[in-house]
């Protein structure tokens, strides 16, 4: 058993070594590598990462596995190694499935997809796009039907991004929340706020960097195991729970942005940063469930950040930083920052209309993985949404269906994760009020260490060892539903817009 026991572990670590390699030539592709040497990057990233997936379905590594998950072998195990066994002998299995040719043709598709994504998003047009996402599309049900060749494909790509979260659980809290939003949002927009002022100001990029700084150390981004970069998105990238960097992106005249990015951010790398140290190593030691991962980052961002509260320790050094913010009283930072306007662009939407963005989303993917709607057929469909949600046409496809890059990386069944992370985050907050009480007069007399700390006891330290549902159930004692993200919807705007 020890023979076998250091054996993987050795093994481990090897794996590690070679995802970590992968994961610095994507932090370096995003952030800092030229133009012309991309495809390099994008080959030896193509490399590593056979390297590991040769490794992960290696005969070697089954039998090790077969070996440590016998009864009177895996009970001896502490809970990250059980959790460790017990997935990779699933996911092996899975995946010996997948013949390496077209494993590593999938990947050589999605880097020369992402490079025509890039360029049919700046030249707005679509056609450069559509061979690759068709391609792509066919690619992932070949993938899922070697896979999971008894399940349907798009319950499967939503398995991946959040485990235990099939689509009759997102059907229901997503009608409950659109049915919910909808006659709110329009009682919204029936009062709407006055423009604000920040906007004609010019906001230097490097003082915005010492902003975010301030906002990652206030919020609790720990720099001893944290960097920071520049990218064209903003993205949060962990090699372990002592090295989690994130990115941001500076606008000359919104300030806002990147200071929501930061926070945003931060929250991803907080909880990766603070998961237990007793499961480096394993598997569990970072949360591989985007939806409880963006409830995180959500949290910080959206039900922390919005608050007034949350801005009354350190709006002035912020002013001070950003002189142009000076004419600018925390009450009027405060009203733009919770600003609900009808938008084109997803990442740029306030915290209302970005469900709707994301249950469009969720509709596209189901018309392509349920009802093969076709490729050519997807802008049209795409604006006609935008119509009934939104009340919006593009003009283009870059404000359209171009805007975003996850279908240009196959990270198809990705999206959901978001709107799931908002509705577990309302039900986070009852839970976390109930504990802490209020939290406007903790956040404002500068204890949002607090709140932090809640969650790093109830949700970080443990990793990936508890899945969405039981994290919600141990969290909250409560089954999934966005009630409780209705609440703080209709509770919030009631008072911000004066509504009955
Ligand atoms: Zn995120």
């Amino acid at each position: 058993m020890n023979h076998t026991l250091d054996s993987f572990r050795s093994y481990l670590k090897e794996m590690n070594y070679y995802s970590r390699a992968c994961t610095l030539l994507s932090w370096d592709m995003y952030t800092a590598t030229p133009k012309l040497g991309f495809q390099g990057m994008a080959d030896a990233l193509t490399f590593f990462s056979t390297k590991h997936f040769t490794l992960s379905t290696s005969d070697e590594l089954l039998s090790m596995l077969e070996a440590l998950s016998v009864p009177e072998e895996y009970d001896q195990l502490d809970e990250g190694m059980k959790y460790t066994v017990r997935t990779m002998l699933r996911d092996l299995r899975k995946m010996r499935r997948v013949p390496k040719d077209f494993f590593e043709a999938f990947i050589a598709e999605q880097s020369l997809s992402m490079q025509a994504w890039e360029e049919a998003k700046r030249t707005s047009d679509y056609s450069l796009f559509a061979p690759h996402l068709e391609k792509l599309i066919e690619m992932t049900r070949q993938q899922c039907a070697y896979t999971d060749p008894d399940r349907e494909c798009y319950d499967v790509l939503l398995d991946k991004y959040e485990e235990g979260m099939d689509s009759e659980s997102i059907d229901r809290v997503f009608t409950e929340l659109r049915d919910g939003l909808l006659p709110l949002l329009k009682k919204i927009l029936a009062h709407p706020l006055p423009e604000s002022r920040i906007y004609q100001g010019t906001y230097d990029a490097d003082a915005q960097k010492k902003v975010q700084e301030l906002l990652l150390g206030y919020i609790g981004f720990s720099f001893e195991a944290g960097t920071t970069a520049e990218s064209e998105h903003p993205f949060t990238s962990g090699f372990s729970r002592y090295d989690v960097r994130v990115t941001n992106h500076y606008y000359e005249h919104d300030p806002i942005s990147a200071m929501f990015s930061a926070i945003h951010e931060g929250g991803h790398a907080i909880f990766e940063q603070n998961v237990d140290p007793a499961l480096e190593g394993t598997a569990a030691d970072d949360c591989c469930y985007m939806g409880i991962h963006e409830s995180q980052s959500r949290f910080f961002e959206n039900i922390l950040g919005r608050r007034k509260s949350f801005w009354v320790p350190v709006y002035s050094r912020i002013q001070e930083l950003l002189p142009d913010l000076k004419d600018i009283p925390l009450d009027e930072f405060v009203q733009e920052i919770n600003h609900v306007r009808n938008s084109f662009i997803r990442t740029q939407a306030d915290e209302v209309t970005y469900c709707l963005h994301i249950i469009l989303r969720y509709e596209m993917e189901q018309e392509i993985f349920r009802n093969h709607a076709s490729v050519d057929s997807l802008p049209a469909l795409w604006n006609e949404k935008m119509q009934k949600y939104l009340n919006l046409t593009p003009e283009n496809d870059s404000e359209g269906i171009l805007q975003d890059m996850h279908w240009s990386d196959a990270s198809f069944g990705y999206f959901p994760s978001y709107l799931l992370g908002n509705i577990y985050d309302g039900m986070f907050l009852e839970a976390m009020e109930k504990d802490l009480g209020p939290i406007d007069p903790l956040l404002e007399s500068g204890q949002i260490h607090l709140c932090r700390e809640w969650l790093n006891e109830k949700i970080h330290k443990y990793g990936c060892l508890r899945l969405p549902r039981e994290v919600i159930a141990n969290v909250c004692g409560q089954e999934l539903s966005a009630a409780p993200l209705l609440r703080y919807f209709t509770d919030k705007y009631t008072k911000i817009c004066g509504l009955e």
